[in-house]
C-alpha cells in the first residue's frame, strides 16, 4: 500500500471520472514545508500562524514575521499558500499577553476578535503577509469569523495597509485571495451573504463541530457529542460549498475531517474544492480519491442528507465504500 502511495507523489488529485480536487496540507511553521512537499502536497490549505507568537516573550517583529512567511512562500514555489491570521485565545495563551481570565475562554475573546480589538499587532502582521506577497501565491484567511462586519473590519484593516505599502513605494502582489473560515454556526448559515464578499471559504471542522454540537472539543466526557457525521454538521457544510459555487468562489476544509477516510467520500459528492491535512494523510487520501467517483458521490448525498443520526451515516458511508 505505501509504495503505491509513493508512486503518486506526482499524480494529480483526480476522481475516476475525471474530476481535480486539490489536496493541501496543514502547517505550523516554515520547516514543516519540507513534509509537505515531500508527501505531494499540491497547496498549503492552513498554515496556523499563532506558533510564531508562542513560546517566546514579546511579540514577533514585521521583520521576523516577513521571513517566516516569505520562507514559506518561496519553498511553494508558485503553488496555494494559505495563511490565517493570528488565532490567539481559547486554549491557546501568549506569556507576554496578559489576558482577563475568562469564564467561557472558547467563547470568549479570541482570533478575530482578538485581532480587532489589538488593531497595531494585526496591522503588522498584515504588513508582513502583504510584504511576503510577492514571492509566492498567497492566500489570507481570518478565523473565527462570526458576523459580515468582522470580515469588513478585517478586510479594511488588509486593505489601508495595502495602500500604504503600495505608497511607500514597496511591492505587493495585485492577486491576494482574501477569505474566512468558516467555523461558527451563524457564518455557515449564513454563507450565501458572506460568499458575495470573500474570495474563499476554508471549513474549519475541528471548531464547526464543537460549537454547533455545544460539545468542548477537548472534553472527553462530552466526546459522544463530537460528531462529525451528525447530518447537522453535513447539511451545514453543503450550505457552505453551495453558496461558495453560487458565486463562483471555492470551498476548502482544513478541519481534521478533511483526511478522515470516511468523510472523504461525502465530502467530494458534496463538491469540496481542496482538502487540507496533515501532510502524512496526503498520499493515501489521494489514492482514496482517484479510485472514487464524483458523480456515484454526488447520487447519494441527499439520501445522506436525509438520514437522522451519525451513526446511521456512517453505517451508510462504510456500506457504500466497502462495497
Ligand atoms: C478548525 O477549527 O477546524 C481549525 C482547522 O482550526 P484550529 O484547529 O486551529 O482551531
Ligand atoms: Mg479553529
Amino acid at each position: 500500500q505505501k509504495s503505491e502511495w509513493a508512486t503518486l507523489k506526482n499524480e494529480a488529485t483526480v476522481t475516476s471520472d475525471g474530476h481535480h480536487v486539490e489536496l493541501g496540507a496543514n502547517i505550523g511553521t516554515p520547516k514543516d514545508v519540507v513534509g509537505v512537499l515531500e508527501h505531494g502536497g499540491e497547496a498549503i490549505g492552513l498554515y496556523r500562524t499563532e506558533f510564531l507568537y508562542m513560546g517566546r516573550n514579546q511579540f514577533p517583529t514585521e521583520e521576523e514575521q516577513f521571513e517566516a512567511y516569505s520562507s514559506v512562500l518561496k519553498q511553494m514555489d508558485g503553488k496555494p499558500t494559505v495563511v490565517r491570521t493570528l488565532d490567539i485565545g481559547g486554549d491557546k495563551e501568549l506569556s507576554y499577553l496578559q489576558l482577563p481570565k475568562e469564564l467561557n475562554p472558547f467563547l470568549g475573546l479570541r482570533a478575530i476578535r482578538l485581532c480587532l480589538e489589538m488593531e497595531d499587532m494585526f496591522r503588522t502582521q498584515l504588513r508582513a503577509l502583504l510584504r511576503a506577497s510577492v514571492h509566492g501565491n498567497l492566500k489570507i484567511m481570518f478565523p473565527m469569523i462570526a458576523t459580515l462586519e468582522e470580515f469588513r473590519q478585517a478586510k479594511t484593516l488588509f486593505l489601508e495597509e495595502k495602500t500604504k505599502l503600495e505608497n511607500e513605494q514597496i511591492e505587493v502582489s495585485n492577486s491576494i485571495e482574501v477569505g474566512i473560515m468558516v467555523e461558527i454556526p451563524s457564518t455557515a448559515v449564513m454563507a450565501d451573504v458572506f460568499a458575495k464578499e470573500v474570495d474563499f471559504f476554508s471549513i474549519g471542522t475541528n471548531d464547526l463541530i464543537q460549537y454547533t454540537m455545544a460539545a468542548d472539543r477537548m472534553n472527553e466526557r462530552v466526546s459522544y457529542l463530537y460528531q462529525p457525521f451528525n447530518p447537522a454538521i453535513l447539511r451545514l457544510v453543503k450550505n457552505v460549498i453551495d453558496a461558495s459555487h453560487k458565486e463562483g468562489k471555492w470551498t476548502g476544509m482544513c478541519g481534521e475531517m478533511a483526511g478522515d477516510e470516511l468523510a472523504i467520500p461525502i465530502l467530494l459528492g458534496l463538491g469540496l474544492d481542496e482538502f487540507s491535512m496533515s501532510a502524512s494523510s496526503i498520499l493515501k487520501a489521494r489514492s482514496q480519491i482517484r479510485k472514487l467517483s464524483k458523480s456515484e458521490m454526488e447520487s447519494h448525498i441527499d439520501t445522506i442528507l436525509s438520514l437522522s443520526t451519525s451513526d446511521e451515516v456512517e453505517s451508510y458511508v462504510r456500506a457504500l465504500t466497502t462495497k
